[in-house]
């Protein structure tokens, strides 16, 4: 009986550490994922071209005034 009570947790404990794993592989692939989406999201600064996010008004570098980035398109519909 105690031997039961051992085998069925020592089960639960690896199927939980398995779970865990695959569950923190999973959202590490989601960060990175993140991260790609953001990546685009920066223009080249005009005045001393250093990478800046394409929504400053300003260039964090040189200070200088950045035309706000341009509105993505927005996507055209499908013709039904
Ligand atoms: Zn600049």
């Amino acid at each position: 009986m105690l031997g039961d009570l051992a085998s069925v947790m020592l089960d639960f404990l690896i199927v939980a550490f398995v779970l865990f794993q695959l569950v923190r592989l999973l959202s590490k692939l989601k960060l990175r994922h993140a991260d790609a989406n953001k990546g685009p999201d920066k223009k080249e600064c005009p005045m001393c071209l250093e990478q800046v996010p394409a929504a400053a008004k300003r260039c964090k570098f040189c200070t200088s005034e950045l035309q706000p980035a341009p509105e993505k398109p927005a996507q055209a519909p499908s013709a039904a």
